[in-house]
């Protein structure tokens, strides 16, 4: 096999690269990325991929291409999809046609190692740009190497970014307007609504959840199997509950975060987050970890709550544990993909 790894930067590439070679392939790197702005941003990310793939003797190549103006003219109208629908296919078509053009039989990207990317979009669109240029697609869910490739490429002094790479990404890492108000304000507090055996006993209280919970996950039926050994917690404004969250006992070691659901009018403002927190601490003694199902499209705010170590998938969950069509946004879910947050992690 003579493989075309398309490189999004260094401290993505350690893992593909280590474990594509305990597999005995050989990749040659390529550097095809007009996403990463601006351009000091750009040519740090390059000149440190440049530098650790001769420190580790792998064959790369570079493909100059510092890209904002064609970038913001191609996703300024349609931010929300930019990833899938401009970002994936112009650096994987770019990557499938140059191995066509340069004798590679196979192509794949490192950008499969990141939980923060849309991991299926990216095998779609991947498969396709090999399809359409006559080359295979090596797919491996390098995701499970995330943690340890990153903690490597600290270890290594790696350039570490801090932001996905395009101007969008960076102003929604640095530029968050709701931060001032991520403290609870006055009337806010949360309401720990014990074991929710005592909620299933008083019919009132269950209803009045109910609603809520429906809203992240529409089948009754569903909630209704969590509900009854599960824990309920609830932040409340003058009584009213803004956000929910049902968490459930896994093992002795983990404990998974089941649902949570924040009202629509407190949305936006960071009490998902206040609440995520609250459940950590309040689990941190008694567990090691907390896992979380999520689909494709919360992948990111869960990591950025901390979630970033992926466990597994569990294919077609959706599809076979709902009677009706799942969707989130635009996506109709299938995979269910559990994500976990060490908890003695200070
Ligand atoms: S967020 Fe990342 S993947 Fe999405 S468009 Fe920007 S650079 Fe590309």
């Amino acid at each position: 096999m003579k493989l075309l790894l398309h490189t999004c930067c260094a401290p993505c590439s350690v893992y593909c690269i280590d474990s594509l070679r305990n597999e005995g392939i050989e990749p040659t790197v390529y550097w095809f990325n007009p996403n990463i702005h601006p351009y000091m941003e750009y040519k740090a990310r390059r000149d440190c991929l440049k530098e650790y793939t001769k420190s580790i003797n792998v064959e790369a190549i570079f493909e100059e291409n510092y890209g904002l103006r064609e970038f913001c003219k191609n996703t300024i109208n349609n931010l929300n999809s930019r990833c899938k629908d401009y970002c994936y296919p112009v650096r994987l078509e770019q990557t499938a046609k140059y191995a066509k053009e340069n004798g590679f039989d196979t192509i794949s990207t490192t950008l499969l190692v990141s939980p923060y990317q849309n991991h299926e979009a990216l095998r779609e669109v991947a498969d396709f740009m090999a399809k359409k240029y006559g080359v295979e697609f090596l797919y491996r869910d390098f995701r499970v190497g995330f943690r340890e490739g990153q903690a490597k490429a600290r270890e290594l002094g790696l350039y570490m970014q801090k932001y996905c790479g395009c101007i969008f990404s960076e102003e929604i890492r640095y530029y968050n307007p709701n931060k001032a108000i991520a403290k609870l304000p006055e009337g806010f507090e949360f309401l720990p609504v014990k074991h929710l055996v005592n909620i299933k006993k008083e019919r009132d209280n269950k209803e009045k959840y109910l609603d809520l919970l429906l809203e992240a996950d529409p089948s009754k039926e569903m909630i209704n199997k969590y509900l009854s050994d599960g824990e309920l917690f609830v932040l409340t404004y003058n009584d009213e509950p803004a956000c929910i969250a049902v968490t459930i006992k896994k093992d002795n070691d983990t404990i998974e975060l089941k649902n949570i659901v924040t009202k629509e009018n407190y949305r936006e403002k960071g009490y998902a987050k206040k609440m995520i927190k609250y459940l950590v601490d309040n689990y941190k003694t008694r567990y090691n970890k907390m896992i979380v199902g999520t689909t494709e499209n919360n992948i990111p705010f869960c990591v950025k709550q901390g979630f970033n170590k992926y466990e597994k998938t569990i294919k077609n969950f959706f599809v076979d544990n709902y009677n009706e069509e799942i969707k989130d946004g635009d996506l109709v879910c299938t995979d269910l993909i559990y994500y976990s947050k060490d908890l003695k992690k200070k």
